[in-house]
């Protein structure tokens, strides 16, 4: 044949078409996929669409002169586990006998537990029932047993001398019947005794506590994934911007939430040149 190349044949367009577009819905859906590197490469296919279908990992090839058409699409951040074009047909056969089954319970990345499940003791992925903080780190338990107890991060920690830091961590004593710990105290310990302050909680008032927790319904672990704010891409990746910029272009209300690095850049460029409309005579 002497004729020049042919474009990209219809049907086989249609199909690259397709196929990107149903990595552009997987994504936005929580599933993994996009576009990644090719392997191994051949001159004019330099890359493929990858999607994370929950039967398995799927791909196709996309000719480099139609990438262009698909730059919306994000890159595939994992590796091509070795399908075949068989296996790869296989996977896709089957998610369209039963359909997309997203209630496969996931695990906590920390304790391991499956959602539905309390999580292990100590998991830090455990939520408060009581203020729904981090149960770890919230003041509750603090604040039951020393109603005055009271946070204050901005005294200096050297506000103690290494033989108050000695005696805290030892004394045994009854709360509030230490001469040592009264002076101790008088440095700054939150409300709390000297012996709480440098220990933690005694162990009966532990057990209290869980007995509280159990009482009150501890909170099963179910995962709630971050959306963006505006488009509601799930679990963006995360990304830095000065407080300066953040607040000049997010809205007060948005401030505190997340976005996605797209729409981010989106609504910037929109409120420049808007801007700039408005500076043009
Ligand atoms: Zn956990
Ligand atoms: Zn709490
Ligand atoms: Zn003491
Ligand atoms: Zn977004």
């Amino acid at each position: 044949m002497n004729n020049s190349e042919p474009d990209v044949n219809p049907v086989y367009a249609d199909r690259n078409r397709a196929a990107c577009l149903a990595a552009l819905l997987a994504h936005a859906l929580g599933l993994r996929a996009g576009l990644r590197d090719a392997d191994p490469q051949e001159p004019g296919w330099s890359k493929c669409v990858f999607i994370e279908l929950p039967t398995g990992q799927v791909s196709w090839h996309v000719p480099d002169e139609e990438l262009p058409r698909f730059a919306a699409l994000p890159v595939f951040e994992a590796e091509w586990d070795g399908h075949t074009n068989e296996e790869k047909t296989e996977r896709i056969d089957t998610l369209l006998q039963t359909g997309i089954v997203t209630d496969e319970p996931a695990a906590c990345h920390d304790c391991g537990v499956r959602e539905g499940e309390l999580h292990q003791d100590g998991c830090d992925m455990e939520r408060c029932p009581f203020c729904g903080g981090q149960l770890l780190s919230c003041e509750c338990a603090n604040r039951h047993f020393y109603p005055r107890y009271d946070r204050d991060f901005s005294q200096p920690s050297e506000r103690f001398t290494a033989g108050d830091r000695q005696h805290g961590k030892r004394c045994t004593l009854a709360d509030w019947t230490c001469p040592a710990c009264t002076a101790i105290e008088q440095k700054g310990t939150h409300g709390l005794p000297a012996s709480v302050y440098f220990q933690g909680l005694h162990d009966e008032q532990l057990d209290e506590w869980s007995r509280l927790l159990a009482g009150k319904g501890r909170v099963p672990w179910i995962a709630y994934p971050s959306l963006c704010c505006r488009c509601g891409e799930i679990r963006p990746q995360m990304f830095m911007v000065d407080d300066a910029e953040w607040e000049k272009y997010v809205a007060p209300r948005q401030r505190g939430q997340v976005l996605c690095q797209r729409c981010y850049d989106w609504i910037k460029r929109v409120i420049d040149t808007a801007a700039a409309r408005r500076i043009a005579p």
